[in-house]
């Protein structure tokens, strides 16, 4: 591994200058020293913000919820009020990574948490997201895990993250504090997608850090939930997954908050999803009809034909979950 300093911030004030002077911010570590220990990242400075008062859930006006950055995937995971009024979040959460690393990682770095393509990995292969320019090993390689939606002729490696997949599906808002104060970005610009530079994963600037994120208020009573399917039970990423939320009253859906994973460069909001079950009875034929529209402008490679059909089923059957008729 090579050379680098280490300080603990007892601050967000000091946390902030010292990300401003380059530093890197880590708390759990348990996507980053991985990295460096491969010499993926080199960061020549660590800001280690685990002790920052970052680690609370609480409620907003009107039944949102707030999940400061530094609380580990289980703490939200087992949290009473993520359980009561969110549970596509929990289940996310459960269906992840393993209980070790699961007690560690925190909510801000599951977000920031980088991309599992074996190249990226792999310091003797092209990548432009390690280092732009190079090429990218996958597209001509094997590509059976990467990304149907929102690849570019640079990069078409799948964001890794499940409850990233949750909030987009809830439209979650992500908040900061930096050089600007206390700016708050919608969950779905937060992510990028590759396009021509794919070394550019997230809006967060120099010396700017995650605080919180934040789950709107949304109509109740609301059902919600996450499928994941992957080739093993435990411990292992998403081939696809699905997050549903549905605000169903009178029979009749109102709201429809739908997303996938596994199958985006970012989390991908499923919005033609959406709009076709808005305003509909719940019914078999709509959760089909609908889900009909969830690879919509896929784009395949050589090796992951199949997760355009996997995804309108794995979101099917999600909605005929949460829907009521499973
Ligand atoms: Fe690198 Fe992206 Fe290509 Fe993977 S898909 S090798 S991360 S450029």
């Amino acid at each position: 591994m090579h050379p680098f300093s280490y300080t603990k911030a007892s601050d967000l004030e000091g946390a902030l200058a010292a990300g401003r002077r380059g530093g890197r911010y880590i708390a759990g570590g348990t996507t980053l020293v991985d990295l460096m220990r491969e010499s993926v990242e080199r960061p020549g400075a660590l800001v280690d913000i685990s002790a920052l008062p970052l680690g609370e859930i609480t409620a907003t006006a009107g039944g949102g919820l707030r999940i400061g950055a530094l609380v580990s995937m289980a703490e939200a995971a087992a949290d009473p009020k993520v359980r009561a009024t969110f549970p596509v979040v929990s289940q996310a959460l459960e269906l992840s990574a393993s209980a070790q690393l699961r007690n560690m990682a925190t909510i801000g770095g599951n977000i920031m948490q980088r991309t599992r393509c074996a190249y990226f990995r792999d310091v003797t292969a092209p990548c432009n997201k390690r280092e732009p320019g190079s090429g990218c090993a996958a597209l001509e390689g094997f590509n059976r895990a990467h990304a149907i939606l929102g690849g570019s002729d640079q990069c078409v490696a799948t964001h890794p993250s499940d409850v990233a997949v949750a909030f987009a599906a809830l439209e979650a808002s992500v908040h900061l504090r930096g050089p600007d104060g206390e700016p708050s970005v919608a969950f779905a610009d937060f992510l990028l997608r590759p396009g021509g530079t794919p070394d550019r994963e997230h809006g967060l600037r120099p010396g700017e850090l995650i605080t919180a994120v934040e789950l709107p208020a949304l109509p109740r009573p609301l059902r919600s939930g996450y499928l994941k399917v992957r080739d093993r039970q435990s411990y292992e990423f998403a081939l696809t997954s699905a997050a549903v939320a549905l605000h169903i009253k009178g029979g009749v859906i109102r709201e429809a908050k739908v997303a996938a994973g596994g199958v985006g460069t970012v989390p991908w909001k499923l919005s033609a999803v959406e709009r076709h079950l808005i305003g509909e009875r719940p019914s078999e034929a709509l959760w089909a009809e609908a889900a009909e529209r969830a690879a919509d402008g896929a784009r395949p490679l050589e090796h992951n034909r199949f997760k355009a059909e996997l995804l309108k089923r794995t979101v099917e059957r999600q909605l005929r979950i949460v829907g009521g008729s499973e």
